[in-house]
């Protein structure tokens, strides 16, 4: 129809989106499109689309190609038991890199724990006065959120299946503005995976509590508008001012809080660099387990779509301006109106200019970021300047290498248009012109990019890694003993590794010796495993999951490499495992031959 018209009349086809399943995001969704100028599919589509933009989580089975916006697995992986349990495993390993996340304990197993440490805690600090806040897995918008100053005060219920729940230190000194507690909301686009790509918003929302706050006291830990900052429960409170402009009332950008700090003196740089090296420490954390419910939903080689999702980090910036992390949330709320009581019990939709404001264009850049024509762009790019400047790469080449070097050049650029572009066939052949009438690299960029971005602001979003790649890498042990586990799962589509899969690492890794037999192999999986099935996550499956892996990975480590701290033990096995295995499979392509 429109779109072969459009191809015919020379026009590049436009980026297709799925918004069926957008839910609650879908009227920043149409505005970004809208900007963008590009297709939306309210009601889905028969033929694939670029895009599929769903509302609550990955899920769904007719999806083989094109980009999704969530991850299978990410509304697991940042309940606050798992998030907790991801971030524990990190500070392990490296305590004071990881010392942004209140000390928490898991509910109700590890009572017991928690009860004894807070005991010698104060033993050994009898000036420490804490209180701590327990929160429901799974819970959110502030449900079911209690302060408490002391462990005997935690409701079990008396119940032996009581709720799980997070229990953490409650941080006392909060920065203050205007008398009153805040949090951050920060969007952060996971771009991708593997290789890993972060991206953070440059602005976001900060909530304000509509009560002054008080350090807690007996008297006043159950003031929920003092000590929560949730919209959801402080719209309710009488003295809930809507924002009309960016820098006032109870839902402000964080931009303007920022700007208040520096007029005070504050170093907002030095805010924004704490925070920025956060969120890719929390991501970190959490990347080993997404890569094992990625390979398991989407398995390598198989047809199926690429993801990146748009998070929502809820910091907490403490009196002295260290940013701690309260939670990450897989669906930040993408609305941009908010409820308004006309009359007793008759509400109405508002627009809230604040949240269209940082909402609309988080969304419009991701999907600037994720653009597939501008990806193909980029690779024709690649392959037209190697074409028209065949000599750039191996200046001395001779006359006859060259001519052949070019042949080979357009013959994988021939390739490269039909397998890249397929979709459209006037669009392939447009560019084969192109190319034929020898127009310029740069004109083609030119023509195409021209239309697309013409008129819109900069990217509200920055890249934060790869680029300082360079000072987190040392953190991403646990992805590398990940790609151990997923490389012996086997079978494709599971989660949990079985006995035979631990033996064969044990046995490929040559972990196991004179001091260390089988059986002790055998009685290592049995004893993690049964105790990490035991705290009931997911009896969907039997076998050992990543974090019992995890858990057994260490112990190996610290057996082997004893003097050496945690971190190191740690690396050492690794580097040994990956040695291992990298010798056998050169010995099993020799013996392929
Ligand atoms: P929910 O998912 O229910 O919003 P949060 O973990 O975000 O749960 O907690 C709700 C609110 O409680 C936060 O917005 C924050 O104001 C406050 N809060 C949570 N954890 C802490 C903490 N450790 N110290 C101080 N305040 C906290």
């Amino acid at each position: 129809g429109a779109e072969e018209r459009g191809a015919r009349a020379g026009r590049r086809p436009r980026v297709t989106v799925d918004s069926s399943k957008a839910k609650t995001s879908l009227e920043a969704l149409k505005i970004s499109l809208r900007q963008l100028r590009w297709r939306e599919f309210p009601f889905g589509r028969r033929l694939p689309c670029d895009i599929y933009w769903h509302g609550v989580s990955f899920h769904d089975n007719y999806i083989f190609s094109g980009q999704v916006n969530k991850f299978p697995g990410m509304t697991e992986m940042v309940r606050k038991i798992t998030l907790s349990r991801a971030v524990r495993t990190m500070q392990d390993l490296f305590p004071i890199e990881y010392n942004f996340y209140p000390r928490s304990w898991i509910l109700p197993e590890e009572f017991p724990l928690f009860v004894t440490e807070v005991r010698m805690m104060k033993e050994s600090d009898p000036s420490w006065k804490p209180t701590f806040i327990v929160k429901p897995d799974g819970g959110c918008q502030g449900d079911g959120i209690y302060l408490i100053k002391d462990p005997s005060d935690i409701r079990l219920a008396g119940s032996l299946q009581s709720r799980p729940a997070v229990v953490q230190e409650y941080i006392c000194k909060p920065l203050l503005v205007d008398k009153l507690k805040f949090d951050i909301r920060l969007y952060v686009l996971l771009k991708s995976l593997e290789p890993l790509e972060i991206y953070i918003a440059k602005d976001g929302l900060s909530r304000f509590c509509t009560e002054p706050y008080q350090e807690p006291t007996l008297k006043n830990l159950h003031q929920v508008f003092m000590h929560l900052t949730n919209y959801s429960l402080n719209i309710h409170s009488g003295n809930f001012i809507h924002s009309d402009s960016v820098n006032t009332g109870s839902k402000r950008t964080f931009s303007s809080i920022l700007c208040r700090l520096s007029s005070r003196g504050a170093d907002v740089k030095k805010v924004w660099s704490d925070i920025i090296s956060l969120v890719i420490k929390t991501i970190i954390a959490l990347t080993p387990e997404l890569k094992v419910y990625y390979q398991s939903d989407i398995p390598a080689g198989k047809p199926g779509p690429t993801c990146f999702q748009i998070l929502g980090f809820d910091i907490l910036l403490m009196n002295n301006l260290k940013p701690m992390l309260l939670e990450v949330n897989a669906n930040p709320s993408m609305r941009i109106e908010h409820e308004q009581e006309l009359s007793p019990g008759v509400f109405e939709n508002v627009p809230s200019p604040v949240d269209e404001e940082v909402k609309v264009a988080v969304i419009r850049d991701t999907l600037r970021l994720v653009d597939p024509q501008k990806k193909k762009r980029k690779d024709i790019q690649a392959l037209l300047g190697k074409w028209q400047h065949p000599c750039r790469s191996s200046s001395g080449m001779k006359d006859k290498q060259h001519k052949h070097h070019s042949l080979k050049l357009s013959l994988k650029l021939k390739f490269y248009l039909k397998l890249g572009l397929s979709q459209t066939s006037e669009h392939v052949s447009e560019t084969k012109e192109e190319l034929l009438d020898g127009g310029s690299a740069e004109g083609l960029e030119y023509d195409t990019s021209k239309n697309a971005e013409a008129g819109l602001p900069s990217l509200c979003l920055k890249q934060v890694f790869p680029k300082y790649a360079k000072q987190f890498n040392y953190l991403r042990l646990v992805d590398r003993v990940a790609a151990l586990f997923i490389r012996f799962l086997g079978v494709k589509g599971t989660t949990k590794l079985g006995p035979t899969g631990f033996r064969t690492f044990i046995r490929n890794c040559k972990l196991s010796n004179s001091n260390f037999s089988m059986a002790s192999v055998d009685i290592l999986y049995i004893d993690i495993t049964r105790r990490w099935n035991s705290m009931g996550i997911d009896h969907k499956e039997s076998g050992m999951c990543l974090q019992a892996f995890v858990e057994a990975f260490f112990c190996l480590a610290q057996k082997k490499y004893k003097s050496l701290p945690l971190h190191e033990q740690v690396a050492s096995l690794i580097d040994f495992c990956e040695y291992q295995l990298a010798a056998l499979d050169e010995k099993r392509l020799l013996c392929g031959r």
